[in-house]
Protein backbone atom coordinates (compact mmCIF):
# COMPACT_ATOMS: atom_id res chain seq x y z
CA UNK A 1 0.00 0.00 0.00
CA UNK A 2 3.08 2.37 0.36
CA UNK A 3 6.41 2.00 -0.96
CA UNK A 4 9.85 4.36 0.32
CA UNK A 5 13.45 3.63 -1.45
CA UNK A 6 16.13 5.58 -0.72
CA UNK A 7 20.56 6.06 -1.52
CA UNK A 8 22.30 8.88 -0.45
CA UNK A 9 24.63 9.75 3.22
CA UNK A 10 21.84 8.96 5.69
CA UNK A 11 20.84 6.02 7.42
CA UNK A 12 18.76 3.99 5.13
CA UNK A 13 16.64 2.86 7.49
CA UNK A 14 15.83 5.17 9.54
CA UNK A 15 14.59 7.75 6.38
CA UNK A 16 12.69 4.73 5.07
CA UNK A 17 10.82 4.30 8.55
CA UNK A 18 10.43 7.95 8.70
CA UNK A 19 8.40 7.77 5.59
CA UNK A 20 6.24 4.67 5.60
CA UNK A 21 5.05 6.06 8.76
CA UNK A 22 3.98 9.23 6.64
CA UNK A 23 2.13 7.10 4.25
CA UNK A 24 0.28 4.96 7.60
CA UNK A 25 -2.67 7.16 6.95
CA UNK A 26 -3.12 4.97 3.91
CA UNK A 27 -4.20 1.55 5.58
CA UNK A 28 -2.19 -1.58 5.66
CA UNK A 29 -2.06 -4.76 7.13
CA UNK A 30 1.94 -5.57 7.36
CA UNK A 31 5.27 -3.77 6.96
CA UNK A 32 8.96 -4.39 5.92
CA UNK A 33 12.32 -3.32 5.37
CA UNK A 34 15.99 -4.27 3.88
CA UNK A 35 18.63 -2.24 3.82
CA UNK A 36 22.37 -2.91 2.03
CA UNK A 37 25.06 -3.15 4.09
CA UNK A 38 28.45 -4.98 4.75
CA UNK A 39 28.30 -6.49 1.38
CA UNK A 40 24.86 -8.04 2.19
CA UNK A 41 20.98 -7.52 2.67
CA UNK A 42 19.08 -7.40 5.34
CA UNK A 43 15.60 -7.60 6.18
CA UNK A 44 12.96 -6.95 8.40
CA UNK A 45 9.08 -7.88 8.24
CA UNK A 46 6.20 -8.06 10.44
CA UNK A 47 2.41 -8.57 10.43
CA UNK A 48 0.68 -5.88 12.34
CA UNK A 49 1.47 -2.16 12.25
CA UNK A 50 4.84 -0.75 12.14
CA UNK A 51 5.27 -0.48 15.67
CA UNK A 52 5.81 -4.56 15.37
CA UNK A 53 8.41 -3.75 12.67
CA UNK A 54 9.64 -1.69 15.38
CA UNK A 55 10.11 -3.69 18.27
CA UNK A 56 11.34 -6.34 16.30
CA UNK A 57 14.14 -4.06 14.83
CA UNK A 58 15.26 -3.46 18.31
CA UNK A 59 15.26 -6.73 19.29
CA UNK A 60 17.17 -7.90 16.20
CA UNK A 61 18.62 -4.53 14.77
CA UNK A 62 19.98 -4.04 11.12
CA UNK A 63 23.25 -2.95 9.98
CA UNK A 64 23.67 0.41 8.96
CA UNK A 65 23.67 1.48 5.28
CA UNK A 66 22.95 3.57 2.66
CA UNK A 67 20.38 2.20 0.70
CA UNK A 68 17.51 0.81 1.23
CA UNK A 69 13.89 0.53 0.76
CA UNK A 70 10.69 -0.74 2.69
CA UNK A 71 7.02 -1.26 2.44
CA UNK A 72 3.71 -1.72 3.92
CA UNK A 73 0.74 -4.07 2.50
CA UNK A 74 -2.46 -4.35 2.09
CA UNK A 75 -3.29 -7.81 1.27
CA UNK A 76 -4.36 -8.98 -2.27
CA UNK A 77 -2.83 -12.48 -2.46
CA UNK A 78 -1.85 -14.12 0.39
CA UNK A 79 -3.02 -13.44 4.08
CA UNK A 80 -1.22 -10.98 6.44
CA UNK A 81 1.62 -13.17 7.80
CA UNK A 82 4.97 -12.44 8.16
CA UNK A 83 6.03 -14.70 5.37
CA UNK A 84 3.49 -12.84 3.50
CA UNK A 85 4.93 -9.38 4.33
CA UNK A 86 7.17 -7.54 1.67
CA UNK A 87 10.08 -7.23 0.63
CA UNK A 88 10.39 -10.79 -0.72
CA UNK A 89 13.80 -11.83 -1.53
CA UNK A 90 15.60 -14.38 -4.28
CA UNK A 91 16.56 -17.93 -3.03
CA UNK A 92 19.76 -16.10 -2.64
CA UNK A 93 19.24 -13.42 -0.43
CA UNK A 94 20.85 -11.10 -2.67
CA UNK A 95 17.52 -9.11 -4.42
CA UNK A 96 14.80 -7.56 -2.35
CA UNK A 97 11.46 -6.78 -3.64
CA UNK A 98 8.28 -4.65 -2.62
CA UNK A 99 5.25 -4.14 -4.40
CA UNK A 100 2.12 -2.07 -4.54
CA UNK A 101 -0.62 -3.60 -6.90
CA UNK A 102 -1.08 -6.66 -8.44
CA UNK A 103 0.38 -9.04 -11.18
CA UNK A 104 -1.72 -10.83 -13.27
CA UNK A 105 0.15 -13.38 -14.19
CA UNK A 106 1.87 -14.79 -11.13
CA UNK A 107 0.25 -18.08 -11.42
CA UNK A 108 1.86 -18.84 -14.45
CA UNK A 109 5.25 -17.24 -13.74
CA UNK A 110 5.40 -19.28 -10.31
CA UNK A 111 4.91 -22.56 -11.59
CA UNK A 112 7.87 -21.99 -14.37
CA UNK A 113 10.02 -20.89 -11.64
CA UNK A 114 9.17 -23.69 -9.87
CA UNK A 115 9.83 -26.07 -13.00
CA UNK A 116 13.46 -23.92 -13.29
CA UNK A 117 14.32 -25.17 -9.45
CA UNK A 118 13.52 -21.99 -7.00
CA UNK A 119 11.73 -22.49 -4.11
CA UNK A 120 8.49 -19.47 -3.08
CA UNK A 121 8.78 -18.39 0.08
CA UNK A 122 5.16 -16.38 0.27
CA UNK A 123 1.88 -16.87 -1.01
CA UNK A 124 1.95 -13.31 -2.59
CA UNK A 125 1.89 -12.73 -6.53
CA UNK A 126 4.83 -10.42 -5.58
CA UNK A 127 7.54 -13.11 -5.15
CA UNK A 128 7.91 -14.09 -8.65
CA UNK A 129 9.49 -10.80 -9.28
CA UNK A 130 12.46 -11.26 -6.79
CA UNK A 131 13.37 -14.86 -8.26
CA UNK A 132 12.90 -13.63 -11.67
CA UNK A 133 14.95 -10.71 -10.98
CA UNK A 134 17.91 -12.88 -10.13
CA UNK A 135 18.00 -14.81 -12.68
CA UNK A 136 18.09 -11.79 -15.32
CA UNK A 137 20.96 -10.62 -13.19
CA UNK A 138 22.73 -13.69 -12.87
CA UNK A 139 23.35 -12.75 -16.83
CA UNK A 140 23.68 -9.10 -17.23
CA UNK A 141 24.70 -7.96 -13.74
CA UNK A 142 22.51 -4.87 -13.88
CA UNK A 143 19.15 -4.46 -11.98
CA UNK A 144 17.72 -1.40 -13.74
CA UNK A 145 18.29 -4.00 -16.71
CA UNK A 146 17.08 -6.94 -15.51
CA UNK A 147 14.11 -4.80 -13.63
CA UNK A 148 12.94 -3.78 -17.57
CA UNK A 149 13.20 -7.59 -18.61
CA UNK A 150 11.32 -8.98 -15.93
CA UNK A 151 8.54 -5.85 -16.42
CA UNK A 152 7.87 -6.59 -19.73
CA UNK A 153 6.65 -10.13 -18.52
CA UNK A 154 4.65 -9.09 -16.19
CA UNK A 155 0.41 -7.79 -16.49
CA UNK A 156 -1.56 -5.84 -14.28
CA UNK A 157 -0.92 -3.01 -11.78
CA UNK A 158 2.52 -2.35 -10.01
CA UNK A 159 4.52 -0.12 -8.57
CA UNK A 160 8.59 -2.59 -7.42
CA UNK A 161 11.50 -1.31 -5.84
CA UNK A 162 14.35 -3.67 -6.13
CA UNK A 163 17.85 -3.51 -4.52
CA UNK A 164 20.42 -5.81 -5.12
CA UNK A 165 23.26 -6.49 -2.66
CA UNK A 166 25.85 -6.61 -5.74
CA UNK A 167 25.10 -3.61 -6.29
CA UNK A 168 24.72 -1.57 -2.85
CA UNK A 169 24.57 1.87 -4.04
CA UNK A 170 21.19 1.67 -6.83
CA UNK A 171 18.13 1.42 -6.13
CA UNK A 172 15.46 0.74 -8.76
CA UNK A 173 11.98 1.52 -9.25
CA UNK A 174 9.37 0.28 -11.94
CA UNK A 175 5.58 1.33 -12.20
CA UNK A 176 2.46 0.68 -14.57
CA UNK A 177 -0.99 1.78 -13.76
CA UNK A 178 0.31 2.63 -10.08
CA UNK A 179 2.23 5.82 -8.46
CA UNK A 180 5.95 6.12 -8.15
CA UNK A 181 7.66 9.36 -7.77
CA UNK A 182 11.12 10.02 -7.31
CA UNK A 183 12.46 12.63 -4.65
CA UNK A 184 15.99 14.78 -5.53
CA UNK A 185 17.73 16.01 -3.15
CA UNK A 186 21.45 16.75 -2.91
CA UNK A 187 23.67 13.46 -3.17
CA UNK A 188 20.81 11.85 -2.29
CA UNK A 189 17.63 10.30 -3.78
CA UNK A 190 14.27 9.11 -3.00
CA UNK A 191 11.23 6.65 -4.27
CA UNK A 192 8.10 6.46 -3.26
CA UNK A 193 3.94 6.13 -3.94
CA UNK A 194 3.73 9.69 -2.82
CA UNK A 195 5.54 12.43 -1.85
CA UNK A 196 4.12 12.88 1.37
CA UNK A 197 7.22 9.77 2.00
CA UNK A 198 9.87 12.37 1.72
CA UNK A 199 8.84 15.81 2.20
CA UNK A 200 10.50 16.71 4.89
CA UNK A 201 13.98 16.06 2.94
CA UNK A 202 13.17 17.32 -0.42
CA UNK A 203 10.51 19.06 -2.68
CA UNK A 204 12.09 18.60 -5.82
CA UNK A 205 10.10 16.04 -7.22
CA UNK A 206 10.21 13.80 -10.89
CA UNK A 207 6.57 12.12 -12.18
CA UNK A 208 7.35 8.84 -13.83
CA UNK A 209 5.31 7.73 -16.60
CA UNK A 210 3.11 4.96 -17.23
CA UNK A 211 5.63 1.74 -18.09
CA UNK A 212 8.81 3.50 -16.86
CA UNK A 213 12.01 2.22 -15.01
CA UNK A 214 14.20 4.83 -12.73
CA UNK A 215 17.50 3.78 -11.46
CA UNK A 216 18.55 5.66 -8.38
CA UNK A 217 22.05 6.47 -7.74
CA UNK A 218 24.26 8.58 -5.46
CA UNK A 219 25.36 10.63 -8.71
CA UNK A 220 21.54 10.69 -10.31
CA UNK A 221 18.79 9.56 -11.76
CA UNK A 222 18.52 7.91 -15.06
CA UNK A 223 14.58 7.45 -16.14
CA UNK A 224 13.74 4.85 -19.23
CA UNK A 225 11.21 3.49 -21.06
CA UNK A 226 10.33 -0.96 -19.88
CA UNK A 227 12.04 -1.06 -23.97
CA UNK A 228 15.06 0.74 -22.29
CA UNK A 229 14.98 4.18 -24.35
CA UNK A 230 15.82 7.03 -22.79
CA UNK A 231 12.41 8.70 -21.07
CA UNK A 232 11.76 12.26 -20.62
CA UNK A 233 11.80 13.66 -17.51
CA UNK A 234 8.57 15.43 -15.66
CA UNK A 235 10.68 17.59 -12.53
CA UNK A 236 8.03 19.36 -10.33
CA UNK A 237 8.56 21.05 -7.14
CA UNK A 238 6.12 20.32 -4.88
CA UNK A 239 4.17 23.06 -2.99
CA UNK A 240 1.10 22.11 -1.33
CA UNK A 241 1.79 22.22 2.50
CA UNK A 242 3.18 19.21 3.74
CA UNK A 243 2.50 19.62 7.61
CA UNK A 244 -1.83 20.28 6.77
N1 LIG B 1 -0.40 -7.91 -4.22
C1 LIG B 1 0.63 -7.73 -3.27
C2 LIG B 1 0.39 -8.59 -2.04
O1 LIG B 1 -0.68 -9.02 -1.78
C3 LIG B 1 0.85 -6.26 -2.88
C4 LIG B 1 -0.28 -5.66 -2.10
C5 LIG B 1 -0.10 -4.15 -1.83
O2 LIG B 1 -0.36 -3.34 -2.74
O3 LIG B 1 0.29 -3.80 -0.72
O4 LIG B 1 1.30 -8.87 -1.32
Amino acid sequence: CGIVGYVGPQSALEVVMAGLKRLEYRGYDSAGVAVLADGGLATAKRAGKLVALEKELTERPLPTGPTGLGHTRWATHGAPTDANAHPHLDNAGRVAVVHNGIIENFAALRAELEERGHQLASETDTEVVSHLLAEEFSSCADLAESMRLVCRRLEGAFTLVAVHADQPDVVVGARRNSPLVVGVGEGEYFLASDVAAFIAHTRDAIELGQDQVVELRRGGVTVTGFDGRPADVRSYHVDWDASA
